[in-house]
């Protein structure tokens, strides 16, 4: 059976996981895996989460299955956040629990493949690098497009139009709601605008993956772009995720929500979505949904998670801004979102960073800036400068 395996390669961030940790140096640095880091470099529970987690000991009353869907009062709960006051009705947008924003997105792509097989997927690049192996493994084409040039630190926004303009109707194009993974560099306003005017006019599908809200600019203005193209938009697709903004990464906290045009389709597309869960994983686990619904359900918890959620961003905005003021060429960073940066370095200049002065990030150039501590900014600015970056 299996002789006629290929070996695979390794993903190589965990390749720099495996080499950071090996690392004797007390002073190397982390900017490697995407999650968000404290000053003092560690990534605790929030408080929250801790109490939410205390009262479910206390009061969670079984551990009976969940239904394919998950918990739909978590879903629901999530809603006036994601949506607005209001936004988001049950009955045109269901919504169905996944293991994370991951299963959220291949939830989605197996969604479309089955509607419309010959959809393609427009997806601009540089892009979380999964993206484009989930949707191929559910057999979409996938069509990329420039969408940011690295060395100027600028978002391609006319390439994106000019690609997006060859799309067909029926097409889906890929968005990141906020914080864009690997660049930071995310649609103004108005831009959001013209992208939905676009999908409106041509007939295209916007599937959103929001991973970061709250990470960037605050937990309402950082969904800003999906409730702009929301409501001018038919159908739509949001993959979200729990994961980052509840500091839950591993419980795999997630959802998708569907947009559809009347309440029959909507219908019709929580069946599909409860079909294929089953296939694929049958029930989402729970904890990190009661986890989010226990707070979300408790005012006096849903504060202070929104008051975490704010100093997470603080921080993160604290550490461009001191990059930014340690190296005039480095300024973009300051006016990038969430826990990425993408600087333009080879492939040798990411391992004179790691072998010459301890700092840790992707081989793609990737940087997690939510690893930084803002004391070492003039650090990583000069090693940057050592190595010609
Ligand atoms: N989308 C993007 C852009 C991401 O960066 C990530 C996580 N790195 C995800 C989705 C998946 O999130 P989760 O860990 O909840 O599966």
């Amino acid at each position: 059976m299996f002789e006629s395996l290929k070996p695979m390669p390794a993903d190589p961030l965990l390749q720099i996981i495996a080499a950071h940790r090996a690392d004797t140096r007390s002073d190397k640095i982390d900017l490697g895996v995407g999650v968000f880091r404290d000053e003092a470099g560690g990534t605790p529970i929030l408080r929250a989460v801790k109490a939410a987690e205390r009262y479910l000991v206390a009061n969670q009353p079984t551990k009976g299955y969940l239904g394919i869907e998950g918990d739909p009062v978590f879903t629901d709960l999530l809603r006036p956040i994601i949506f607005g006051k209001n936004g988001g009705d049950a009955s045109l947008v269901p919504g169905i629990q996944t293991p994370g924003g991951g299963g959220a997105l291949r939830l989605g792509g197996e969604l479309i493949a089955t509607a419309r097989p010959d959809a393609k997927l427009w997806l601009g690049t540089p892009s979380w690098p999964n993206h484009r192996p989930i949707f191929e493994a559910v057999k979409l084409e996938v069509r990329e497009y420039r969408f940011a040039d690295l060395t100027t630190q600028t978002l391609l926004f006319d390439e994106m139009m000019a690609a997006l303009r060859q799309a067909s109707a029926g097409d889906v194009v890929l968005l990141h709601g906020c914080c864009h993974n690997p660049t930071g560099l995310d649609l103004n306003h108005d831009q959001w605008r013209e992208v939905a005017d676009l999908c409106s006019a041509n007939g295209l599908i916007p599937f959103v993956d929001l991973a970061y809200q709250g990470l960037g600019e605050s937990l309402e203005a950082d969904a800003m772009g999906l409730r702009t193209i929301f409501e001018r938009v038919p159908e739509l697709l949001l993959a979200y995720s729990c994961d980052k903004n509840f500091g839950l990464y591993r419980e795999r906290t997630g959802a998708l929500y569907v947009k559809a045009s009347s309440a029959d389709l909507a219908r019709n597309v929580a069946s599909n979505l409860a079909v294929h869960a089953r296939v694929s994983w049958s029930m989402p686990p729970d904890h990190g949904a009661a986890v989010v619904r226990a707070i979300l359900e408790q005012p006096e918890l849903e504060a202070d998670w929104q008051a975490e959620v704010a100093e997470m961003g603080q921080r993160i905005r604290a550490v461009r801004r001191a990059i930014a003021s340690a190296a005039p060429s480095l300024s973009a960073i300051a006016h990038e979102y969430g826990l990425f940066s993408n600087l333009a370095v080879s492939r040798e200049q990411v391992d004179a960073l790691r072998t010459e002065h301890g700092i840790y990030i992707a081989p793609s150039g990737r940087m997690n800036v939510a690893g930084l501590k803002v004391e070492d900014a003039p650090r990583l600015v000069a090693a940057l400068d050592a190595i010609g970056a």
